[in-house]
């Protein structure tokens, strides 16, 4: 026992006990938190990152056609939230600390998707990579009771334009096989 903490107390005159931060990476620990930052390739711009944030840091504009996410670390507390809510995890929080600035406002990470139009309106609904990835994932799981050009009409009509009266007959049919699939599994 005496032993050990000689030995132990010897190690702080034989090597040094700080880190020499910047001018080497310091040590993080496992599932340190830092900042979030977006992965531009694999991000779809689906929102869920921004909905489940609680602290308001993630805000999202729509504007010419485009989506933007934005992280703001100013306001973010680093929970990682959003990298667990992300379903194609395109957000992840970096080994980092120490961002300094002259501007609050540049301590952030942001991403940009352009958006698919309603095909009758000309309002934009969803980023047109959330698109494809909808259309394939329900293609794999629900091809055999909806065909492509229904998986279409969703992802190209906006809600307003689907719910309008002309739609409702079809979208009843739809509803009707879903439900018996449902029930059949
Ligand atoms: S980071 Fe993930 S959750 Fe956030 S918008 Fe991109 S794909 Fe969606
Ligand atoms: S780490 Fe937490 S607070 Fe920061 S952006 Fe993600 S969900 Fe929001």
């Amino acid at each position: 026992m005496k032993s050990s903490i000689i030995k132990e107390a010897l190690k702080y005159f034989t090597s040094p006990v700080t880190e020499a931060f910047p001018a080497t990476k310091p040590y993080f620990p496992k599932k340190y938190r830092g900042p979030p930052v977006y992965d531009q390739d694999k991000c779809m711009g689906c929102m869920a990152c921004a909905h489940v944030c609680p602290a308001d840091a993630i805000t999202v504009t729509e504007k010419d056609g485009k989506r933007a996410l934005e992280v703001w670390y100013g306001k973010c507390t680093f929970c990682a939230r959003c990298e667990e809510a992300c379903p194609v995890d395109a957000i992840h929080l970096m080994e980092k600390y120490g961002i300094p600035s002259e501007d609050k406002f540049a301590f952030k990470s942001t991403v940009t998707h352009d958006m698919v139009k309603c095909k009758l309106c000309g309002k934009p609904i969803i980023t047109v990579r959330h698109a494809e990835w909808i259309r394939k994932n329900l293609i794999e799981k629900m091809g055999d009771i909806v065909g492509p050009e229904e998986i279409d009409f969703f992802l190209t009509v906006c809600r307003e334009c689907r719910h309008k009266i002309e739609n409702i007959p079809e979208l009843r049919k739809l509803l009707i096989r879903v439900l018996v699939k449902g029930e059949k599994t």
